[in-house]
């Protein structure tokens, strides 16, 4: 049974022996992308190669890049402990064409990789591909020998990749596995394709034309091709799992949570240890990559899935900090791979530790007014907006947090409620400000507070640039 850190390897070098370069992972901060939160797939640190704005020394490439889907326009956050295949930080494997194959080539490359070198049955697998793209299911029809009813079409845009409003785009396909009728799900396309039976391991975009402007397409001279695959999804087929926490990595860092908390990794915190080992990862990556916990911006989507783990720990029953323990096994399941891990480890403790001190102090009597007020809650109702505001101003607990503490009982939060109190506290500030006598300083400072009262609860709440593969 191939461990990830093989499966990854043998990507890579399957790609290498066909002409691509290897071309190391891009920081999970974006270089050249103001607009995007955190690097979400593999194609962000080829952006400008695509548009032909930036050229390399080669025509292929490989990687395996870090990517993190929290915030944005891919938010996975609240799938994670809930669905077998989603994480906030997680491996995208690629290979990318800049104007050199196409097509037939991006399909047989990735289909006898899943078929032949790691083996998978065809029985296994189907296929998806936008309903006008006659020419892929052609293709698949062609080099993988797929039946019609295998070769499903997809009408919507989620079979259309666009870069921007403006820009290269085109159709999609992707390459889904069937993990057998015990697990409860649909096939894509259908009402429940939302489940974990057909877990969609591989998507192929195939850059065939320009728009610009929007609306307006013309056929690129030279297409490109960009795919990004699921090293976790893809690890727990390999591995014999339905289950990516079921995963060689997955289970190092589960049992890890379950050493410091004494709680059993199955047992009735078996959510909670995923989402801790999820939150690790992610948490331990973005410090790495130079992002730290702070008030607004990248620094407080870092804070909430920091305080998220730190939550679900202090429910099993520690008292003292401990999410920074479970780093040197991170280290350990990764750190060959992404040597930037083992630099920064001391870094990476510290701030673990010093946020978890601080937030500790709060947190639980934090959760024992949500616990008080919950209580006198009909079923399926409402946190009051003010409690949830009293939470997040004197305890530290961002709004996601309480909506997240609240999922399990079924109730919500008035977040209208949590946004008047808000507003009302900004206003009570300006109020009580006697002044300055300097007008144009005042409006700077309540500029600067409007907006990063803003910022600091919704988070990035702008919108990223569309950039998934
Ligand atoms: P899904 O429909 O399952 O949410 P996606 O279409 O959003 O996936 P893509 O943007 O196509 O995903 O990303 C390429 C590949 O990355 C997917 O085919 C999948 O294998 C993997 N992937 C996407 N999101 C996640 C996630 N949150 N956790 C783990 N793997 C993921
Ligand atoms: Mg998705
Ligand atoms: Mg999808
Ligand atoms: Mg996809």
């Amino acid at each position: 049974m191939p461990s990830t850190n093989e499966i990854r390897a043998a990507f890579l070098d399957y790609f290498a022996s066909h002409g691509h370069q290897i071309v190391p992972s891009s920081s999970l901060v974006p270089r050249n992308d103001p607009t995007l939160l955190f690097t979400n797939a593999g194609m962000v640190q080829f952006k400008n190669v695509f548009t032909g704005q930036e050229t390399r020394p080669y025509s292929r490439a490989t990687t395996a890049q870090k990517v993190v889907r929290a915030g944005g326009k891919h938010n996975d956050l609240d799938n994670v402990g809930y669905t077998a295949r989603h994480h906030t930080f997680f491996e995208m494997m690629g290979n990318f064409s800049f104007g050199d194959y196409f097509k037939p080539l991006a399909i047989e490359l990735a289909w006898n990789l899943v078929t032949k070198d790691f083996g998978l049955p065809k029985e296994k697998l189907l296929v998806t591909v936008f309903a006008e793209d006659e020419d892929a299911a052609a293709l698949w029809k062609r080099i993988a020998g797929l039946s019609d009813d295998r070769i499903i079409r997809i009408p919507t845009s989620d079979n259309f990749w666009r870069m921007g409003d403006v820009g290269p785009c085109g159709p999609c396909s992707e390459i889904f596995y069937d993990h057998g009728p015990d697990v409860p799900g649909g096939p894509p396309g259908s009402p429940d394709e939302d489940g974990d039976r057909f877990v969609e391991i591989w998507n192929l975009v195939f850059m065939q034309f320009f728009e610009d402007p929007p609306g307006v397409r013309s056929p690129l001279p030279r297409p490109s091709i960009d795919t990004g695959l699921g090293l976790e999804r893809f690890a727990a087929i390999m591995q014999g799992k339905r289950d990516n926490y079921d995963t060689d990595t997955f289970r190092v860092l589960i049992e890890a949570s379950a050493d410091v908390t004494s709680q059993a990794p199955d047992g009735p915190f078996k959510a909670s240890h995923r989402i801790v080992a999820d939150h690790l990862r992610s948490t331990a990556f973005l410090i790495a990559d130079g992002v730290l916990p702070s008030k607004d911006g990248r620094g407080y989507v870092l804070r909430r899935i920091m305080r998220r783990a730190m939550r679900h720990l202090h429910m099993m029953g520690t008292t003292q900090p401990v999410f920074y323990k479970l780093l040197p096994a991170l280290i350990q399941q990764m750190g060959a791979a992404y040597p930037e891990l083992g630099q920064a480890q001391a870094l990476i403790q510290e701030t673990m530790r010093g946020e978890e001190e601080r937030f500790k102090a709060m947190l639980g009597r934090g959760l024992s007014l949500l616990a008080d007020e919950t209580a006198q809650l009909p079923a399926g109702g409402s946190l009051p907006g003010d409690v949830a505001f009293k939470l997040y101003d004197t305890f530290g607990f961002p709004l996601d947090l309480t909506q997240d503490a609240l999922r399990g009982s079924g109730h919500t939060v008035d977040v209208t409620g949590f946004e008047a109190s808000m507003k009302e506290q900004r206003e009570r500030a300006r109020a009580a400000w006697t002044g300055s006598g300097d007008a144009a300083v005042e409006t700077v400072w309540f500029e600067a507070r409007d907006r990063f009262g803003a910022t600091e609860f919704l988070g990035y709440s702008t919108e990223d640039a569309e950039a998934e593969v």
